[in-house]
Formats: structure tokens, sequence, C-alpha cells
């Protein structure tokens, strides 16, 4: 073992230990809540140890870079890789070959695109949709006035599993203001368990700085990175 999967090794434990609390504190069973490793940036020898520390969920934002990286882990047993970035609708057929759900659908073009896709694989994709509780305007994800008529929309898509809701709050140092941000997404998903009849037990919320608070309000997956594979390198500015 060389010292970085020693250390990556030793970062999922913590991680996980962080986890535990966080669910105990919240009278929650730490089984029901699952840990995915944000690989954006990562090398591919990082996953390989990332997987032999027991990680079996990953998470990346790119097509691309993930088309590059896959190969080091997909292949294994358990794996299931997770799109958590924006996905353009021009890179669906891909994203439906790559990765096992798609968290990040956020508009009724990229669903249908999926869906066609996914039709032409013979398979059914499960997918969360990503929801945008905050006004910033950069930030992908459907706003919750227009969930109900998304969520109708999916429902009619033999093609999809539609599993549940993603969203990421404003960031901030603190992790407290993202509270209430992963409340209302836990409440929207008990309206659409009512309005709809049927449950959908996935809410992917919480990163590095905030997945305990995230816990406390009823996550069921994590999205960690930088806790698991340290800090990434800034991306380039864009002038
Ligand atoms: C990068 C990223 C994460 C992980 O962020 P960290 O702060 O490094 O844990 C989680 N979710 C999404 C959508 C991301 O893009």
């Amino acid at each position: 073992m060389t010292a970085d999967s020693n250390s990556i090794a030793g970062a999922v434990r913590g991680v996980r230990e962080r986890m535990a609390a966080a669910a105990k504190r919240a009278g929650r069973d730490a089984a029901e809540i699952q840990l995915v490793a944000v690989t954006k940036t990562v090398a591919p020898e990082a996953l390989r140890a990332a997987y032999e520390a027991g990680v079996r969920h990953f998470g990346e934002n790119r097509v691309q870079e993930w088309e590059a990286k896959a190969p080091t882990v997909a292949g294994l047993e358990g794996v299931v890789c997770h799109m958590i970035g924006h996905l353009q609708r021009n890179k669906a057929r891909r994203a439906v070959a790559l990765f096992q759900r798609i968290d990040s659908l956020d508009t009724l073009a990229l669903a249908q695109k999926l869906e066609e896709s996914a039709a032409e694989a013979g398979a059914v994709v499960p997918v969360l949709i990503e929801v945008r509780l905050s006004a910033e305007p950069a930030k992908s994800g459907i706003d919750p006035e227009s969930l109900d008529r998304l969520g109708e929309s999916l429902l009619g898509c033999a093609h999809l599993d539609w599993q549940g809701l993603m969203t990421v709050p404003p960031w901030s140092e603190d992790p407290e203001p993202a509270r209430p941000y992963f409340r209302l997404l836990r409440e929207l998903n008990e309206r659409l368990r009512a309005r709809l009849g049927r449950p959908f037990p996935v809410l992917s919320m919480g990163m590095t700085h905030d997945f305990e608070v995230a816990i406390e309000e009823g996550a069921t997956e994590v999205r960690i990175g930088t806790a698991i594979f340290g800090r990434r390198p800034k991306p380039p500015q864009v002038t």
C-alpha cells in the first residue's frame, strides 16, 4: 500500500465515523446512509484506493472525465457510478452507457433524451431530480415550482426509474445556513410521496463541509470529495 492509499483509507474511515455520529444524533440508522465518493479531478489510482477502502459508490461531474477514469473501477464488484454534474442533452447517450444512475436530471428535455437513450440501450436507468432551492442563477437544478410537472412526466417514462431528489445548497463556510435547504428538500420529497402516492427513497444532499447537517435533516446519501481525496486544484478561471 502506498502512503496515498493509506491516507485515503484513513479518510474514508474518518468520514464514515462522522456519518455514524451524525446519524446517531438524529436517531437514525447509519446503515441507511450511503457514501458517494466524488472523484472530479481525482487520479485513477486514488479511485482504486477508495474502492479498496470499501467505497462502492462514485460520483463524477463530467461525462468526458469519467470516460477516461471509469475503467479503473467500473468493472469491479458492486460499483455504482453516479453522474452528479450538469448533463448536456447531447451527452445523454454516453451518460446512459457510463453511469448506473443520473443524479442531476433537471429538465424535461433532458428526461426525454435519457428516456430515448435508455430505451435504445434496452435499460431502465435510475435517476434523481436535482432541485435548485436558492436563487443562484449559475446553479443547475429545477425550481421547486416546476418539480411536480417534471416528476409527473418522469412517471410516464418507462425506461427511467425515478428514485428521489438531489440538491446543492449555496456554499458557506459554516454548515448551519444549509440546514433549511436540506429540510426543504426533505419536505418536497414528502409532499411528492403524498401527492403521487409512492415513495421516493433517495435524498442526496450534503458535501464535505455540511454532510453532518444533511444527515441530521434526513439525507440518505452524502456526496463527499474533499474529505476523502483532499483539496482539489482550483478550476481554471474563464475570462
Ligand atoms: C464536487 C461536488 C461534491 C463534493 O464536494 P466536496 O466539497 O469536495 O465534498 C458533491 N456534489 C457535487 C454536485 C459536486 O459537484
